[in-house]
């Protein structure tokens, strides 16, 4: 795909315009420059909070129904492109086109759902509110909370990105985008499509540029009533500091180290599928990465062999070529931090199984083989930290409590999938388990009718769902002496 040169990075007050700062644009799969992007710094993050600061008490007395349309024409207009928002991930990215489809569908259906809540909200607003005491009565509203700072990584750049803006849009906030700088080419398509829906000037700001000259000050500023971050732990402690000083809300979505238990009474072959989807999707860079399976004792042995079939089976190419089924990995960085991964893990003690290099066939572009390790020290990092990268650990397991106990031993609570032919057992493992979505026998479906995040670490608060919404409201009763 050709991209035109010098793309304007900034969107603010209904107008684009070109900034000062240079981000180059990489295609993860040919390491050739794909295009460049002229992205702002903190004069443009102020220029953006201030169209958006201006357009917000009109925005904000729109009717839920008014929302609702426009969010319809956005996943309208999505769907129109739809094909070239999966090429525009897929060079961006690096992940297959298949897998960009399940993305850019996921937008859409994401700016579906919240335009029905936002329909919704009409009906909702100033309902009564039941008093003990007849002396008084009072009525509930649901207001935007401001003007709201949406910061996103790049695995899922506009999935991401949908999860934030269409509920930040259906509660009746203005917003400030940052893309990620490594992937910005998905969210400027998405934000033509945006323009094009009929937002009043300002409700809509994309600002790109690097963390540190776009995000930082985009985190400190006091006009901002809330920041939804998603991207690494490291970073989101940073956001949660520059929120503290005006005590901004943040909601963040940050790591995760899950796992996949498969019990002994398993159906082998759904098992490998599960572990290969859970590990190797989006070349493992998914924060719910099932990185970490847990095998019962008797079925170990059996389970390894599928897996490291599978597993070398799998067909590492292109994100075009039509029979790929793994991408390549998002950037240089990511790819030595992997390796890197790799590496310590072998010094470690921990056993290769398969994998751990680059495909023979392919000698450029951030590719790498699905890597599988057994005897995984419990202290290593490869056990214990977020690798992002196509890396399972397999461990075994003696009794089921076991099992739980070593999924809920790590500082993040993600997500969780469970293995078994029996419903109350898996009922049973679910409940025990530390995370805000568990799995059963089924692969990674997301919907936006239930709600993203987890526990410990991983989290604070949830996104899709009610919950997305409400994380952009607060609430307010009006009580009254009658
Ligand atoms: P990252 O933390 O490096 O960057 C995320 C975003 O923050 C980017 O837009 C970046 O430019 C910006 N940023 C960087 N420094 C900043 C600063 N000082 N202040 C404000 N913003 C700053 O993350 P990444 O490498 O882009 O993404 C990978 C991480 O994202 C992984 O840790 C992964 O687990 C996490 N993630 C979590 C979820 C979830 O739902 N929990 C989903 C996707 C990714």
């Amino acid at each position: 795909m050709n991209f035109p040169t010098n793309l304007q990075g900034l969107f603010i007050d209904g107008q684009w315009s070109a900034g000062s700062e240079h981000l180059r644009v990489i295609n993860p799969a040919t390491e050739a420059l794909l295009t460049t992007v002229n992205g702002g710094d903190a004069r443009a993050v102020d220029q953006a909070v201030r169209a958006a600061t201006a357009a917000f008490s009109e925005w904000s007395k729109t009717t839920g129904a008014d929302r609702g349309a426009i969010l319809r024409k956005i996943a309208a207009g999505v769907q129109a492109a739809r094909e070239q928002l999966m090429n525009v991930q897929s060079s961006n990215n690096g992940k297959p086109l298949f897998e960009a489809a399940i993305d850019v569908d996921d937008v859409i259906a994401t700016f579906d759902y919240y335009a029905g809540l936002a329909e919704a909200l009409d009906a909702q607003q100033d309902n009564a509110v039941q008093l003990p005491n007849e002396d008084f009565s009072a009525r509930l509203r649901r207001e935007p909370c401001g003007v709201v700072g949406l910061i996103v990584p790049w695995n899922f750049p506009m999935v991401t990105t949908a999860w934030k803006l269409a509920p930040a849009l259906a509660a009746g906030c203005c917003v400030v985008l940052k893309p990620s700088e490594v992937t910005p080419l998905p969210e400027l398509q998405l934000a033509r499509i945006i323009a094009d829906a009929g937002l009043p000037k300002g409700v809509f700001n994309l600002v790109c540029g690097t963390g540190l000259v776009v995000g930082a000050p985009l985190s400190a500023d006091p006009r901002i009533a809330k920041i939804s971050f998603t991207g690494s732990n490291a970073v989101g402690v940073q956001v949660m500091q520059r929120a503290a000083e005006s005590v901004k809300g943040v909601s963040l979505e940050l790591g995760g180290k899950s796992s996949l238990l498969v019990l002994k009474d398993a159906d082998m072959e759904l098992a490998v599928e599960l572990a290969c989807g859970g590990g190797f999707f989006n070349a493992g860079q998914m924060c719910s990465a099932t990185s970490r399976v847990l095998v019962a004792d008797e079925r170990l042995d059996e389970f390894l062999v599928r897996l490291k079939t599978r597993a070398e089976a799998i067909r590492v190419a292109d994100p075009f070529d039509p029979n790929v089924e793994m991408g390549a990995l998002v950037n240089q960085a990511q790819y030595q931090r992997v390796l890197g991964h790799i590496d310590r893990g072998l010094s470690a003690g921990a056993r290769l199984l398969c994998g751990g290099n680059r495909p023979a066939d392919l000698s450029r572009g951030y590719f790498l083989q699905p890597t599988v390790f057994t005897d995984v020290p419990l202290d290593s990092a490869l056990w214990c930290e977020e690798i992002f990268g196509p890396v399972i650990c397999v461990r075994s397991f003696a009794a089921e409590a076991q099992a739980i106990a070593l999924a809920n031993d790590s500082q993040f609570g993600l997500v969780a999938s469970v293995v078994t032919r029996d419903a109350e057992t898996a009922d049973r493992v679910a409940n025990d388990l530390q995370a805000g979505l568990v799995w059963i026998n089924a692969p990674q479906v997301i919907f936006p009718q239930t709600a993203w995040g987890g526990y410990k670490q991983s989290s604070i608060g949830r996104e899709l769902g009610p919950w997305g919404l409400q994380a952009f409201q607060e609430i307010k009763h009006v009580i009254r002496a009658v």
